[in-house]
């Protein structure tokens, strides 16, 4: 029997189970496949909204509050397991709508500073890290946090007795908890009926060997962005395409995207396409993230739908779903 029993091994799910574990909490975390596999794998690792005046207020508060933190978990994560997040303060050149009056007055509102250049608006704050190896790093600070992770096992339903959940049932055996916490991504509503449903928006990304210098900042564009890494691969996305779980990638949106970078630096025309691949971004029929408790279970907590900024808004939703869990416990 555990305190918690999370579902979801992505950005999302192993950062509540740090700070689940963090806050005293006996902690299982399962999987139906391997963790950090799905969108938190597949995403840019942009630490903020793309245009952030185009979003909800709770989507900027947890991006706000993740932002201020970043830097020092990524730090502490590299310390006590080795594996650096590669948390990089590369700034963000927006070269569109920043000076639209809905983005002027938003980043005056909220005292947000940049320079105009002669391309763009340049946010020198706006950092990225690398999101796979943050996952992987993530997974090994919860296992050495005392976390139990089981994997390959998929969460078919919700064992309920009146308004409580008693835990969950798998295919192998059913596991009890005292709470349980959603962090399935996209497939959230596929096991557990939700008042706002959440669904796949799928995107696909490529990667660009290149070299470093040839890139300094993020630069985004008409909705598509350049990601210069540390050691000078560039990703460029990505696509926003509401097809259910189809996987599938293809040669026309591989070669638009590269075209949009060869565009803007012309030297990565012949840029080698090191990879190619998509993610399913959880989006939710509300346009916001599902961040409480469940309408009818007294003891079932929602973290996800957190659509395209799951991983610049997942330390503050982890800090937030802890503190109501363990308030209530
Ligand atoms: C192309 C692309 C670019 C992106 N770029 C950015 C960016 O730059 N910045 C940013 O902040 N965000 C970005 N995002 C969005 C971000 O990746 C997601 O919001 C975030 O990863 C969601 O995290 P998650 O943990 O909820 O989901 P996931 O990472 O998808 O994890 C969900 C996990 O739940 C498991 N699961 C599902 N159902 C079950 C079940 N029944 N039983 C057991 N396990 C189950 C899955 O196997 C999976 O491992 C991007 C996404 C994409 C696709």
């Amino acid at each position: 029997m555990s305190d918690c029993l999370i579902v979801g091994g992505g950005i999302i799910g192993m950062m509540s189970a740090r700070s689940l574990a963090l806050s005293g909490a006996k902690v299982t975390l399962l999987d139906q496949n391997k963790c950090a596999q799905e969108s938190s794998w597949a995403g840019g690792g942009i630490i903020s909204p793309l245009y952030p005046w185009k979003y909800d207020k709770l989507t900027n508060e947890l991006s706000q509050a993740s932002q201020l933190v970043y830097e020092q978990l990524c730090v502490q994560i590299f310390e006590d397991t080795g594996l650096d997040p590669q948390y990089l303060k590369s700034g963000l050149l927006m070269m569109d709508e920043f000076d639209t009056v809905e983005a002027k007055s938003w980043m005056q509102d909220h005292q947000l500073n940049y320079q105009v250049h002669e391309d763009g608006a340049l946010f020198e704050h706006i950092a990225q890290v690398r999101n796979p190896r943050l996952l992987k790093a993530l997974k090994a600070d919860v296992i050495s946090r005392g976390v139990t992770i089981i994997e390959q096992t998929k969460v078919e339903q919700l064992l309920v007795r009146n308004d409580q959940s008693l835990g969950v049932k798998t295919p192998y055996k059913n596991y009890l908890s005292d709470s349980v916490v959603v962090c399935s991504g996209a497939w959230s509503s596929q096991w557990l009926e939700l008042t706002q449903e959440v669904f796949p928006v799928k995107g696909q990304m490529i990667v660009l060997k290149s070299d470093p210098g040839v890139v300094n900042h993020i630069i985004l564009d008409q909705g598509r962005y350049i990601i210069p890494r540390k050691d000078g691969r560039i990703l460029v996305g990505s696509t926003m395409q509401n097809v259910g779980f189809d996987r599938s990638i293809d040669e026309q949106t591989r070669q638009s995207l590269h075209e949009f970078a060869s565009k803007r630096f012309s030297s990565l025309a012949k840029a080698e396409v090191e990879h190619h691949w998509s993610g399913f971004r959880p989006a939710s029929k509300s346009s916001k993230v599902l961040l409480g408790k469940h309408a009818n279970f007294d003891n079932v907590y929602l973290n996800t739908g957190h659509f395209r900024n799951g991983l610049n808004m997942a330390p503050e939703s982890a800090k937030r779903i802890t503190q109501l869990i363990t308030n209530e416990n």
